[in-house]
């Protein structure tokens, strides 16, 4: 049923600030909808089936029969396509889309502190926002809902997602020493308190790393966590490096270390975790840590493949990540998807070392449990209206035998043809319905230009 809310509000006019001039972006916004999706093949908790899917305030109010009063504004045609529930990318650095192919074929340090960290230095405000509305393109066109980012001048992260309606839970990168760094810290409460969260923009707190961090300031930021009820992202045991690095400093391992700061709990998403022992996994266990594992960066940085099945095993939850597209350098979740499946059975000669099923599963629920939330990653009544409709109508998925195995390993990720976040329609028919493309690719092309980077 249409709420007293409901409205169509198109071509609404948005003044943004660049730099010195006034730029005029034009939004078509389209809120509150009752919707039906008729006759679709949708991946169910139980399996994929034809069914009815109906949305009304945001949510899903049936997988079946129509709710009582339902009266669709908005009738989509199922026949030919499937339904899933929308990809969760547990680990990025959505602005570093401005980076994406000019860093390539280095190593993780000379990558970072050799050509990134520099050219970073040199990215303002309005640049971070056109990177991530360029990054939020990327993610709807390959079936992406919702992701958990790490960066900084986060009002323009905040602007850019607020206006294309994606889900963002926010993490402000911290790096220093105590007691120096405590500023950084302060400054990311005051943030925290003046952006306040809503359903779609949630915060965490972010040690960078414990290469960047000293150990007293990973303590400091684990106990204003603990005060607040904040969660944590970090990134953990990614390079060999970085092992050699905190052994010499602390005489242990990454996780080890985080876990006596006091870092590691169920509220804690740590990316990457490739070098790590079966004492490190059984901390991680025991804390109830969700890793976001990231396989495509760390295959491109020469990092190495993080043990995944030797982590399922011992019940630690997986997520799934593409980090920055200066590292990946895509931010396209079923690429990641069926790297993720594939290469565990090619490194452990064990073709179920993670199944089609597990894949989808790391990259929906379990993304969406690191977002602190268990209302999405499933399509089921009362879970929010995060839904990709997949195209079928194309010779790489055709016929579909099974829907999971499809999805795996016969996308490319730009099968997505249709993406509703919390029940708003943000791209229809390949169409952005936020986000004005042009003036994005205009824009990202003017930065790359004055970092010296484009068409090198
Ligand atoms: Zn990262």
């Amino acid at each position: 049923m249409k709420t007293v809310n409901s409205e169509w509000r198109l071509n609404l006019l948005h003044l943004a600030c660049l730099d010195d001039i006034i730029v005029d972006i034009k939004i078509n916004e389209v809120i509150d909808l009752n919707i039906l999706i008729e006759n679709i093949l949708a991946v169910l908790p139980g399996g994929a089936e034809t069914c009815c899917v109906y949305i009304s305030d945001g949510l899903i109010s049936s997988v079946s029969s129509a709710p009582d009063g339902f009266v669709a504004d908005k009738t989509i045609n199922g026949a030919g396509k499937m339904l899933i529930p929308g990809l969760v990318n547990a680990h990025t650095h959505s602005p570093m889309t401005l980076l994406r192919n000019c860093a390539d074929d280095l190593l993780f340090n000379d990558w970072l502190f050799g050509r990134i960290m520099p050219l970073e230095d040199n990215l303002r405000g309005e640049d971070i926002y056109f990177g991530v509305l360029l990054a939020v393109m990327e993610m709807l066109r390959s079936g992406t809902t919702a992701f958990i980012d790490m960066y900084y001048h986060t009002d323009h992260l905040v602007r850019a997602v607020d206006e294309a309606g994606i889900r963002c839970a926010y993490s402000r990168g911290m790096t220093g020493d105590l007691p120096d760094a405590s500023i950084k810290l302060r400054e990311t409460l005051d943030e925290i308190d003046r952006l306040q969260a809503t359903d779609t923009r949630t915060f965490m707190l972010a040690p960078h790393a414990p290469y960047t961090c000293d150990e007293g300031f990973q303590r400091e930021i684990a106990a204003e966590a603990k005060i607040r009820g904040l969660p944590i992202n970090t990134h953990l045991a990614e390079s060999l490096a970085e092992i050699e690095t905190i052994r010499r400093r602390y005489g242990c391992s990454p996780i080890e270390l985080a876990d006596r700061a006091g870092l590691l709990s169920e509220t804690t998403v740590a990316a990457h975790c490739v070098h790590i022992t079966d004492s490190d996994i059984r901390i991680l266990a025991e804390r109830g840590v969700t890793v976001a594992t990231n396989p495509v960066s760390n295959l491109k940085l020469a990092n190495g493949v993080a043990p995944v099945p030797k982590m399922l095993k011992a019940g630690v939850r997986v997520a799934l990540g593409t980090d920055g597209a200066a590292s990946n350098n895509s931010l396209n979740m079923f690429r990641e998807l069926s790297m993720l499946a594939l290469i565990h059975k090619g490194i452990n000669h064990d073709a179920q070392a993670v199944t089609a099923h597990e894949g989808f599963e790391i990259a929906t629920v379990n993304g969406a449990r690191a977002l602190g939330r268990d209302d999405l990653g499933e399509i089921k009544p009362g879970n929010a209206a995060d839904l990709v409709i997949i195209d079928l109508d194309r010779p790489n998925m055709q016929p579909i035998s099974d829907s999971l195995a499809a999805l795996a390993y016969s996308t490319n990720g730009s099968e997505a043809e249709t993406v509703i976040v919390g029940g708003r329609i943000l791209m229809e028919n390949y169409d952005f319905l936020t986000i004005d493309r042009e003036r994005v690719f205009y824009e990202v092309m003017k930065t790359g230009k004055r970092l010296g980077i484009s068409g090198t």
